[in-house]
């Protein structure tokens, strides 16, 4: 038992275990939901390690703990969505510096960056991050952060992570990933120097579309420090009850993940053998540009697929949509079902239009995010409504 300490323990085991234990209350197995806002203290100051919930929850502080564990990270933070835990990052800069994002990246990012920081004095450069010359050239002595998305969204793109974290470390500039798509199963950024993990907790980690919720990853103290400030300063910290049903999604990322990545490779192999589909977006398929860096970079291809119709109109492509019976059309992704959503107007309706048009992001883009039922019973409702 002493070699199974965090470090030596293997992913399964870890997203069973780690930061969990039988509760030193009452030894209930899983941690419990600790609906306290606040803690009895025997004389100021002393207690038994919690004062106050924002600063510190029981069941957020088992799942800060196995977030940290399963990033191989030291410390995690949870907040009360994606966008804020983004939002966490922004807040170490000042007015004056500089960020340099990749260009293809979730529309919600791109919003807060250019319509909340950008008014508050920080200065964005979106750019193609494997260009070295660009990225070379972008940097200047106020770059205070490279951010990307691994893979993006939607088209699911890879950044050569480690040209850019060779650029950002000589000049000290912290970089982060947005690894929502990936999540740990698939990649770990910060083996591979990143300073900072970011997760959507509402996709893959919570995994059943219950629950809104964000979290950071890192293993350098001095953040660890800093994000902890702004956490407990900001509050945008989440509620007891969705801390429990993360961590209960956490216990079987695993499963889930072996799942999503099989299904979407044999539905990313079907749609583009397929007369119906002009084009389809999936790292794991020979054809898509970021296929090489995924392979080389990521344990697995993921579960999101994107894709073009041959009928090239809008409203053709909504259509098909509409047809669609067991991918739901909504929002989000990374749940157990399968769901289907038009990023041009949804997801990435924040982005310019020409913008959107540059990066490939037309009116006829369906994504999907594959669940984990049966793969053939998907392909199934495709056919019927690709037609
Ligand atoms: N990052 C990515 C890549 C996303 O896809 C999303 C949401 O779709 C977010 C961040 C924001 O997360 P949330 O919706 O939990 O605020």
């Amino acid at each position: 038992m002493a070699m199974l300490t965090k470090r030596f323990m293997k992913f399964a085991t870890k997203a069973i275990h780690a930061g969990t234990g039988p509760d030193a209350g009452a030894g209930a197995v899983v941690t419990p939901v600790y609906q306290a806002a606040t803690y009895a203290q025997q004389r100021p100051g002393k207690h038994k390690g919690y004062t106050y919930s924002r600063t510190g929850n029981p069941t957020r502080a088992a799942l800060e703990a196995s977030l940290a564990a399963l990033e191989n990270g030291s410390d995690g933070f949870c907040f009360g969505s994606g966008m804020a835990a983004v939002d966490a990052v922004l807040r170490l800069l000042k007015p004056g510096d500089e960020v340099v994002a990749t260009r293809d990246l979730y529309g919600g990012t791109f919003r807060l960056m250019t319509k909340v920081y950008e008014p508050y004095g920080l200065k964005f450069h979106f750019i193609d991050l494997n260009d070295e010359a660009v990225l070379l050239r972008t940097l200047t002595e106020r770059t205070r952060l490279i951010w990307m998305e691994m893979p993006s969204n939607p088209l699911l793109y890879l950044t050569d992570i480690e040209q850019v974290v060779l650029a950002a470390k000589s000049r000290e500039i912290l970089t982060a990933v947005d690894s929502t798509f990936a999540s740990p199963y698939l990649f770990n950024p910060l083996d591979w120097g990143i300073d900072i993990v970011v997760h959507s907790v509402t996709k893959y980690l919570g995994g059943h579309s219950d629950t809104v919720m964000g979290a950071l990853v890192v293993k350098r103290e001095d953040l660890a420090d800093r994000l902890r400030f702004i956490q407990i300063s900001g509050g945008a910290i989440p509620g007891p009850q969705d801390c429990f049903l993360a961590l209960r999604g956490l216990k079987t990322l695993h499963v889930r993940m072996q799942r999503h990545c099989e299904n979407a490779g044999k539905i990313a192999v079907w749609l583009s053998e397929n007369p119906a589909v002009k084009r389809v977006y999936y790292p794991g398929l020979p054809s898509h540009p970021g296929h090489a860096l995924a392979a080389r970079l990521l344990r697995g291809f993921g579960g999101m697929i994107s894709f073009e119709p041959a009928a090239g109109t809008r409203e053709e492509t909504i259509r098909i949509m509409e047809r669609l019976q067991l991918f739901v059309l909504a929002e989000s992704l990374g749940g157990v079902e399968s769901l289907c959503a038009h990023p041009a107007s949804m997801s990435h309706a924040g982005l310019p239009e020409e913008e959107r048009a540059a990066l490939g992001i037309h009116d006829t883009l369906i994504r999907l995010s594959v669940g984990i039922e049966d793969a053939d019973d998907l392909v199934t409702d495709l056919k019927q409504a690709l037609g």
